[in-house]
C-alpha cells in the first residue's frame, strides 16, 4: 500500500512512510487480442508504464472497483471507488496522467491517436497471483481525456442467495415462491444495482430435483448447473417458445429482462401455466410492481405476480477492527432494533491522542471491507390486490407492504445491524444519500 486512504493521517506521525512489499500488477494483453506495440511507442512506454502500474497496483491493493483519472488544470484528480464510496487517490500531474491514460489505451488495444471520441476496451491482468479484468474507457473532457478503469475481480462470487446476504427466512420464502408454478417472479432495481445477480441467484437457489427448470435467455457466460437451456425454434417469438416449454411440462423458466411492454405482454401469455422468473429496471420493488400494472393491467398482475424482490448493497464492517458497544434500551427502541440486542458494532472511533491511533491493515483504516445485500420483498396479499386494482401507486404499495409486514430495505438493514455485520451510521449514510446509492 503506497498511499493512505486518508492521506496517511491516521498513521503514526514522524515515521517514514511504510512501503509494504506489494508485487506490481502484470498486464497480460488486450481483451480484443490486439498486440500492444511498445517498441514503436518507446517514449510513451518510458513515460507511462511505471506510473500506470503504480496506479493500478495501488487501486487493486485497496480493493478499488473503479479507478478514475480526470485532468483538471495542471493536475489530474484521481479517485478510487471502494465498496461504492469514492476516496481520493494519488496526485498525478496532468502530463503524467495523460501518459497513464495513453499507455492503458495502448495496452487495451485502443487507438492512441484518437483523443476526442469515447473508446472502450479491456486488459487482462494478474495481481497477487489472481486474474483480473480491467475494463478501460476514455471520454473527452475540457482539460483532456477522462480515464475510467472498472475492475472485475473474479474471486468475488455472487452466485447463490447466501452469497448475496439473504437471511435464512427470505431464502426459504424465495425458494418456495419462485419454485412453485404458475406465476411471475421479478427481481427489480436501478440499472447496475445487482438485479441480474439476484435473478440468477433466485434460480440457483431452487431445487432442481423437485422442479424442472428451463432457461431461455442470455446467461452472460454464467453456468447454471441445475437449469436446462432451451433452444427456440427458428422464427418463434418469446410467447411461442414459452408455449413449447409449457407443453414439455417445464415448471420454472428463467427469461431475459422485461425491457418493455411488448416483452412483458409475451411473457404474460404463460404466467398462468409456468413460473416465469425475470427482472425489471425500476427504482425499487414498489415501482417495479407499478410498472407491471401499467403494462399488463391490474387484474393479471394481482392474479399472477407472486413475488417482487429488490436489493441494495451496504458496506460490511471490517471483522478485524470493528468495535463493540453496549446500546441503551431507549436507543434500541428509537433505532427500531429489538430490545434483545445486547451489543452493537461500529467502525473504530478516532482517538484524540496523537500517535495513538493504529490503522487496521486489513481495511486500511476504512472500517469496512466488502459489501452485502439488503433486500425488500413483495408477496401478493389480498390487501395488495385491492391496491393494484386502484391503480397500484408506488406509495400505496409501500403503505400496504408495511400493513402486511412485508420485508423492507430498512428492516433488512436493521437485521444486519443487529447481527453486527454493519453499523447504524452506515445505514443512515445509505438512506440519506439523495441519489439512493
Ligand atoms: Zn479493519
Amino acid at each position: 500500500m503506497i498511499f493512505g486512504l486518508f492521506g496517511g493521517g491516521g498513521k503514526k506521525k514522524d515515521q517514514p512512510k511504510e512501503e509494504e512489499e506489494v508485487d506490481p500488477v502484470r498486464f497480460l494483453g488486450a481483451l480484443n487480442g490486439k498486440e500492444a506495440n511498445l517498441g514503436a511507442n518507446q517514449r510513451l512506454a518510458d513515460a507511462g508504464l511505471v506510473p500506470a502500474k503504480d496506479l493500478v497496483t495501488d487501486g487493486l491493493d485497496r480493493r478499488a472497483e473503479v479507478i478514475r483519472v480526470e485532468p483538471k488544470g495542471p493536475a489530474a484528480i484521481v479517485n478510487f471507488v471502494v465498496d461504492g464510496v469514492a476516496y481520493p487517490g494519488p496526485r498525478l500531474q496532468k502530463i503524467e496522467a495523460s501518459a497513464v491514460t495513453q499507455i492503458l489505451k495502448l495496452l487495451a488495444g485502443l487507438d492512441i491517436k484518437e483523443r476526442k471520441a469515447a473508446q472502450t476496451g479491456g486488459i487482462k491482468a494478474e495481481f497477487e497471483e489472481k486474474p483480473y479484468t480491467l475494463f478501460i474507457s476514455t471520454t473527452a473532457v475540457p482539460d483532456g481525456e477522462r480515464l475510467t478503469i472498472k475492475v472485475i475481480n473474479p474471486a468475488i462470487k455472487l452466485e447463490v442467495p447466501t452469497d448475496l446476504g439473504m437471511s435464512g427466512d427470505l431464502k426459504a420464502k424465495v425458494r418456495e415462491i419462485a419454485g412453485t408454478k404458475p406465476g411471475l417472479f421479478v427481481a427489480c432495481g436501478p440499472a447496475g444495482s445487482g438485479t441480474t445477480t439476484t435473478r440468477f441467484a433466485t434460480v440457483r437457489g431452487l431445487d432442481a430435483y423437485t422442479v424442472g427448470i428451463f432457461s431461455f435467455c442470455d446467461l452472460g457466460g454464467k453456468n447454471l448447473v441445475n437449469v436446462t437451456e432451451f433452444k427456440p425454434n427458428e422464427g418463434d417469438d418469446l410467447a411461442a417458445t414459452l408455449q413449447r416449454i409449457a407443453r414439455q411440462e417445464g415448471d420454472v423458466v428463467l427469461v431475459d429482462p422485461l425491457k418493455n411492454e411488448e416483452v412483458a405482454k409475451q411473457v404474460a401469455t404463460r404466467i398462468g401455466e409456468l413460473m416465469i422468473i425475470s427482472e425489471l429496471t425500476a427504482k425499487d420493488a414498489s415501482h417495479g410492481l407499478h410498472q407491471l400494472v401499467q403494462w399488463l393491467g391490474a387484474e393479471p398482475v394481482a392474479e399472477h405476480v407472486k413475488g417482487v424482490i429488490s436489493q441494495k448493497l451496504i458496506r460490511v464492517l471490517c471483522p478485524d477492527c470493528k468495535q463493540a458497544y453496549k446500546p441503551n434500551p431507549e436507543f434500541l427502541k428509537k433505532a427500531g432494533l429489538p430490545a434483545t440486542v445486547s451489543m452493537l458494532y461500529r467502525k473504530p472511533q478516532v482517538t484524540d491522542v496523537p500517535g495513538e491511533q493504529e490503522v487496521c491493515e486489513k481495511c486500511e483504516g476504512v472500517g469496512f471491507r466488502g459489501r452485502t445485500g439488503m433486500f425488500e420483498f413483495i408477496q401478493m396479499t389480498d390487501g395488495l390486490r385491492e391496491v393494484l386494482k386502484n391503480g397500484g401507486d408506488p406509495m400505496a404499495i409501500r403503505a400496504q407492504m408495511r400493513a402486511d409486514k412485508m420485508l423492507t430495505l430498512q428492516q433488512d438493514a436493521l437485521r444486519l445491524v443487529a447481527d453486527g455485520k454493519t453499523s447504524l451510521d452506515e445505514v443512515q449514510r445509505l438512506f440519506k444519500a439523495p441519489d439512493g446509492k
